[in-house]
């Protein structure tokens, strides 16, 4: 081993990579028509990625972001706020989009199979038509849904 490499190694000991082969990972339910994958979470901050394999005509509800949030199409296509032929974005593979802390996305709707990597640095507060809270989506609720999805997978097996 260079010394390099042995300096950098023990260097590295202060800190930890993440690391996940994501094909290995069994896709969890996240609502009806949308599946995702836990990649990571933080308690100092709250942030959380996730990949989410959206089904056509599934949807994202209501929701406000208390955290900005950011997304890359990994494929598939992404209607937020209507898409772009309503005056929203519509996103397609490849494609990043920026969402910042305090916007409100009405219905996000996929009307291909995508599967789209996203990012958000707080929860998600899901709401109905009046902004009166549904749900509040934090890195906590992901973990434990991530746990209860992955118990019943054993059952299951
Ligand atoms: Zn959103």
């Amino acid at each position: 081993m260079s010394d390099k490499l042995q300096r950098d190694l023990e260097q590295n000991k202060k800190f930890q990579d993440t690391y996940i082969h994501t094909a290995a990972e069994p896709w969890l339910p996240f609502c009806p028509g949308i599946d995702f994958k836990l990649l990571r979470t933080t308690q100092e901050t709250g942030a959380w990625t996730a990949l989410f394999k959206c089904a056509v005509g599934s949807k994202f509800d209501r929701h406000e972001h208390l955290g900005a949030g950011e997304y890359v199409m990994i494929s598939g296509k992404m209607e937020i706020r209507g898409g772009a032929q309503n005056g929203g974005i519509t996103a397609y593979t490849g494609d990043y989009g920026y969402e910042p802390n305090g916007v409100i996305h009405d219905h996000t709707e996929f009307p291909e199979e995508s599967v789209l990597y996203f990012t958000n640095n707080g929860p998600i507060r899901f709401i109905d038509e009046n902004n009166q809270t549904v749900f509040v989506l934090d890195w906590q609720v992901l973990q434990g849904m991530e746990t209860d999805a992955k118990s019943k997978l054993k059952t299951a097996a």
